[in-house]
């Protein structure tokens, strides 16, 4: 088999890079940022296939169209709202994520958000870096109940179902709301669907694993808040642009929640001169759902053999356009 052009948007973990320049003739972006746009459009015109961040790149048809020779885009990650997958798909392109090893990781860190926002963890450690803490006091701190606290899910994909998994564990009374409900999972992890606005109205917590597209983009508006009860909790570990950054910003001004945990936001980066970095019960951190070192080990091997499989001209392991396989 022939050596093909394969940029890689990053030195992502091993065994990645090394399985993919085993094979092919291999590009890595070396920098400590993404590279600039106009650097990506650069390098993506001689290439057979990237091994790009659904993060930092952003394949729209502008980057298609300036890659003439591109069969495989590899994201290193399961979202794929970073591609213009229609657009790809009538020009052949493969598109590929890596859903299943993430899962879990992700859950947890969707419970350590709904953890920490519930009994006010940052403001704590915040209270004794800033040395304010003079002793106990019986209001000092005093946050929301777990257990046995009604959870709702907003999309019972790989990750809304490993978090109902981990809430049957804190005793929550779970239910989801989902494009399609799950009668299975309703019965094995004994959840209930919801409408939306009926989710949005009872749950305590509510923790947002749903796909970003163009249908759920905005789902958390004014109205959704509104519904909300006050004390509420809102988490957010899918995509940032699901919740109208705007409405939470309202939402937390005249408390109509009890507080606010997101991994992802709108933008990503957030700068530090956000204007919603003046609320201290919203936690937010920095897009790190997937981030353990078997995790991202794991995420890298996948993406590899993916792309390694799309330049062999065979099946993906996991493909997310097989149209594009009949063009
Ligand atoms: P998944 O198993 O594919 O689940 C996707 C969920 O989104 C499903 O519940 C699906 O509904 C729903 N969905 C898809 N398109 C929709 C639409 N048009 N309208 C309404 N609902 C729609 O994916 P996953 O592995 O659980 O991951 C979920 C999301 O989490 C990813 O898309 C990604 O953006 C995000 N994520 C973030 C991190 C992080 O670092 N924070 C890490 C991993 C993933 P159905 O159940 O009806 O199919």
């Amino acid at each position: 088999m022939s050596q093909k052009h394969v940029l890689l948007s990053w030195r992502f973990p091993t065994p990645g890079p090394e399985m993919v320049a085993a094979e092919h003739e291999v590009a890595i972006w070396e920098g400590d940022q993404p590279m600039s746009r106009q650097e990506f459009l650069h390098r993506i015109s001689n290439v057979d296939a990237v091994f790009v961040s659904n993060a930092t790149e952003v394949l729209d048809r502008e980057a298609i169209d300036a890659a003439p020779h591109l069969r495989c885009i590899s994201n290193f990650g399961v979202g794929y709202d970073n591609v213009d997958v229609p657009y790809a798909t009538s020009r052949g392109i493969l598109v590929c994520n890596t859903p299943g090893v993430l899962t879990e990781t992700t859950a947890d860190h969707a419970f350590a958000l709904l953890l920490a926002a519930a009994r006010r963890l940052m403001e704590g450690q915040a209270y004794i870096r800033q040395d304010r803490w003079r002793g106990w006091t019986p209001t000092l701190l005093v946050g929301q109940e777990v257990n046995g606290a009604r959870l709702g899910i907003i999309g019972l994909g790989n990750i809304g179902t490993a978090v109902a998994r981990r809430a049957k564990g804190f005793n929550m009374i779970t239910s989801y709301w989902s494009r399609s409900p799950k009668p299975h999972l309703e019965i094995e992890l004994n959840i209930t669907y919801e409408t939306l606005d009926e989710l949005l109205g009872h749950a305590d917590f509510i923790c947002i694993t749903v796909a970003l597209t163009p249908e759920t983009r905005g789902l958390i508006s004014d109205r959704a808040f509104s519904l909300m009860k006050p004390e509420a909790i809102l988490i957010n570990v899918a995509r940032g642009p699901i919740v109208d950054r705007h409405a939470l910003q309202r939402a937390l001004e005249y408390g109509r929640i009890f507080a606010a945990a997101l991994d992802v936001t709108d933008p990503e980066p957030l700068r530090g001169d956000d204007p919603l970095l003046q609320f201290s019960n919203l936690l937010i951190l920095p897009h790190v759902g997937s981030a353990t070192q078997r995790t991202r080990s794991r995420m890298s091997e996948l993406a590899a053999r993916n792309l390694l499989a799309a330049l062999a001209g065979e099946r993906p392991p996991h493909l997310v356009n097989p149209e594009a396989l009949r063009r």
